[in-house]
């Protein structure tokens, strides 16, 4: 397994290499790039990024930007999403590929069939466009909703991914618990979560998966805020999370997404061998 941060460690004064260089000497093996305000990287850079991640060993992801809307009801949104796709699936092909994690759409109050027809439409039409310039070493990761409001539930998104290439599932567990008020008490939520991916997609995907990670508030609405990771209190409990991935053989990348990063990630990391896991 490999764990890193959202963005660049609070510790780091510099930019984007400075914390792929820190992330890196602190000992952890994967970084998500902010994009989540637009795409704002040269070529150049992304080329570099992906070189020095390669020799340190560090895989590289990247999230997208927070007005994606595959099911928006304007077609200037929708191809302003499609835009920000592309925007953000060049860059990862630059640094080498990865996967490109966007929020796929919002329900706003119509039905949900209806949305997840109107989101495969529209992320047919960017990855006709992926196709076509040859991106082919990225994933477009759909992220799982923290708010009932938003679409992609886990069923929705191994459904979605199931019938489109180069698309992937992917699993915030702090979203899946706060969109349910709660609802992660331990391992037999986290198996369930694993059962239905499994189910659409196959073994083989759990085998690589890349998740968000992050202890959290909620209320009815759904998500609040990110909280700092506590072993004992937070929510969702890491631990049974942990020993579920090692039991199951399961493997792939957990991002960090508490206010803490990269000095949470690395306690993440430290439950995750002490569960017996490989990381
Ligand atoms: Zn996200």
């Amino acid at each position: 397994m490999r764990f890193g941060p959202a963005g660049i460690p609070l510790a780091v004064e510099g930019d984007t290499l400075e914390g792929l260089e820190y992330t890196a000497k602190i000992g952890l093996r994967a970084y998500e790039v902010e994009f989540v305000r637009g795409v704002h990287m040269s070529r150049e850079k992304a080329l570099e990024l992906g070189k020095r991640a390669r020799a340190r060993g560090v895989s590289l992801s990247c999230h997208g930007p927070y007005w994606i809307n595959c099911a928006a009801r304007e077609k200037s949104k929708i191809a302003r999403s499609i835009h920000n796709i592309m925007d953000s699936a060049r860059a990862m092909q630059a640094m080498g590929g990865g996967v490109i994690v966007i929020h796929p759409a919002f329900y706003m109050e119509r039905d949900k069939k209806e949305v997840y027809s109107q989101v495969k439409e529209t992320l047919n039409l960017a990855l006709e466009k992926i196709k076509s310039e040859k991106l082919d070493k990225i994933l477009v990761g759909l992220e799982t909703s923290g708010k009932p409001t938003q679409f992609g539930t886990v069923e929705e998104l191994s459904m979605l991914s199931a019938e489109l290439p180069q698309t992937i599932p992917v699993i915030d567990f702090a979203h899946l618990h706060a969109v349910r008020n709660g609802w992660i008490k331990g391992k037999e939520q986290y198996s369930q979560i694993f059962d239905e991916i499994e189910k659409n997609l196959g073994l083989n995907y759990l085998k690589h998966f890349h998740s968000h990670y992050s202890n959290i508030e909620y209320t009815i609405k759904g998500e609040r805020r990110h909280l700092e990771f506590s072993p004992s209190t937070g929510e969702p409990p890491f631990k049974p999370l942990a020993e579920l991935i090692v039991e199951r053989g399961y493997d792939g990348t957990i991002i960090c997404e508490t206010p803490l990063l990269d000095q949470d990630a690395l306690r993440l990391q430290a439950i995750f061998r002490e569960a017996g896991g490989k990381a």
